[in-house]
């Protein structure tokens, strides 16, 4: 009993170091050639106002987000001209597993699974073919309340983010889907999760300067401009945020700290 115990916790410490191995190693090189970031839109309650927005939605709708990423991978000389190709995928008709709403670790881990199997079933053939998978559910503007939590998987590289069918909105979901990529590349929140307040000093655009508030940009992976203390607003779309130093380094486009 005891030697089959310590098997299987020796086998589970190899499987982590080999996983973690294969995914640095996947991290370090990603930046080598331009990954490919495809977007797969969904009708999330499968309404018609959504709908007429899908049936006319083109690569129009994320312009901003390849010279974005262009320009801030400039800024800290990652010696790669185009780091994100955008590619406006098929679209999917399936919906993908509900996200539990306790936040138990567990549950997390089951619906990442089942999620990564959703999306090996229903992802529509294209090409080139993705490095990042991107399902993008589509809710309409009359939706009441927030928008369901968006996230992005950092092993499966996949990412299901919650936007608003609305020309209006097209600036600041632009954000929420290079928030989310961004997850994917190992970024993590920069924000307060009660209060959904950036943090500083890596959740500001400019930690430095002085005073401090207001902020013109938001950090990206802090996702709001911090404008008085304990209040921020959405940007409005690509060019009022930036990458900050952290975020940088964790997606690996700096030498980690
Ligand atoms: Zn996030």
């Amino acid at each position: 009993m005891f030697k089959a115990i310590r098997i299987l916790i020796l086998l589970a410490i190899l499987a982590t170091v080999a996983g973690t191995t294969l995914y640095n190693r996947w991290q370090s090189q990603s930046w080598h050639r331009t990954q490919v970031v495809t977007l797969y839109p969904i009708n999330a309650a499968g309404d018609a106002v959504t709908e007429d927005y899908l049936q006319r939605l083109d690569a129009s709708a994320f312009a901003e987000l390849e010279p974005y990423f262009r320009q801030q991978a400039a800024r800290y000389q990652l010696g790669l001209d185009q780091p994100i190709r955008i590619v406006l995928g098929g679209r999917v008709q399936a919906l993908p597993p509900a996200v539990p709403r306790d936040r138990g670790i567990a549950s997390a881990i089951v619906w990442s699974l089942r999620m990564r199997c959703w999306a090996w079933r229903h992802t529509p053939a294209s090409s080139p073919i993705p490095d990042v998978k991107m399902f993008l559910m589509y809710h309409p503007p009359t939706y009441s309340g927030a928008l369901p939590h968006s996230i992005g998987l950092e092993k499966g590289r996949l990412g299901l983010v919650h936007l608003f069918a609305h020309k209006a909105q097209q600036g600041p979901n632009q954000v929420v889907v290079a928030h989310e990529t961004l997850h994917t590349f190992g970024a993590s929140d920069k924000y307060d999760p009660f209060t959904l307040q950036p943090i500083a000093p890596d959740g500001y655009a400019e930690p430095y300067q002085s005073p401090l508030l207001p902020q013109d940009k938001a950090e990206l992976m802090a996702g709001r401009v911090p404008t008085k203390p304990a209040t921020s607003r959405i940007p409005n779309g690509m060019k009022e945020t930036v990458i900050g130093a952290l975020t940088a380094s964790e997606i690996g486009w700096t030498k980690h700290r």
